[in-house]
């Protein structure tokens, strides 16, 4: 991975903002991976997507999480620490982009591959069609059929065919859907919470972005500092700085 400086990552925040979270964070790996061009990291699995994320929030903020989950229950917000390097499952070796895998179910062979960001992206776009048929995504990952070596049409997979699959897919990619049990401390309730690194990651470097604005705001009006000068700083440096002013 290759370093992040402070100035790509304020302005991968603001190039980000227009996007949704899927774009801005294939943006953030191809700029931390420049050996990877954009239309390959789109083409990752979601779970190998994951991973990257995870690496690279490492990177940048250190492996300890801040989580917070709302109790579905009595509606208590439930707080908790956690390490990311539990949260490492995807298999090593990791697939290749666009593996094509093989699901057999007695006479039944379906070649398929894992879902990826392009995958998603087009689910939000095209909204009503994924609404009006649950299935799509999964199916819009199957490349071949067959029944006794007789191709067969995806529409005439039954519903358990189908679980089935979906249920393999997600055995394949496990870093695609973390969950974390939980127990309420206020009324003990016990549930699974997701844990999304996409989110957790923005909602992190919003934070970050917001306070670097803020501090490059009070250094320039008190020292008249151009911006770029300021992000060259060291953190430590800068926040050094800050405490001068307020003191
Ligand atoms: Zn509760």
């Amino acid at each position: 991975m290759q370093a992040l400086t402070p100035a790509d990552l304020l302005q991968l925040w603001e190039t980000g903002s227009e996007q949704t979270l899927i774009e801005r964070s294939l943006l953030l790996l191809a700029k931390a991976l420049p050996e990877q061009t954009l239309s390959s990291l789109a083409m990752l699995s979601i779970g190998e997507r994951d991973e990257m994320l995870l690496s690279l929030r490492e990177y940048l903020f250190g492996t300890k999480l801040k989580n917070t989950a709302v109790c579905p229950k009595c509606a208590d917000i439930v707080e908790w620490e956690s390490s990311s390097r539990d949260m490492h499952l995807q298999p090593v070796p990791p697939l290749s982009a666009n593996s094509v895998l093989e699901f057999v179910r007695e006479d039944l062979s379906i070649k398929y591959r894992l879902p990826n960001s392009t995958d998603l992206l087009r689910v939000t776009r095209n909204a009503n069609f994924y609404i009006a048929d649950p299935n799509k995504l999964l199916t819009d990952c199957i490349i071949d059929i067959q029944h006794n070596n007789q191709q067969v049409q995806v529409k005439n997979l039954d519903a358990e065919t189908l679980q089935a699959l979906e249920v393999q897919i997600s055995n394949d990619d496990p870093q695609a859907d973390i969950g974390m049990m939980l127990n309420c401390p206020a009324c003990s309730n016990e549930w699974e919470a997701k844990f999304d690194i996409l989110s957790y990651l923005w909602t992190e470097i919003d934070v970050w972005a917001t306070h670097l604005l803020h501090e490059i705001y009070l250094l320039a009006s008190a020292f008249g500092w151009a911006e770029k000068d300021i992000l060259n700083m060291s953190p430590q440096r800068r926040t050094m700085y800050v405490k001068l002013i307020q003191v």
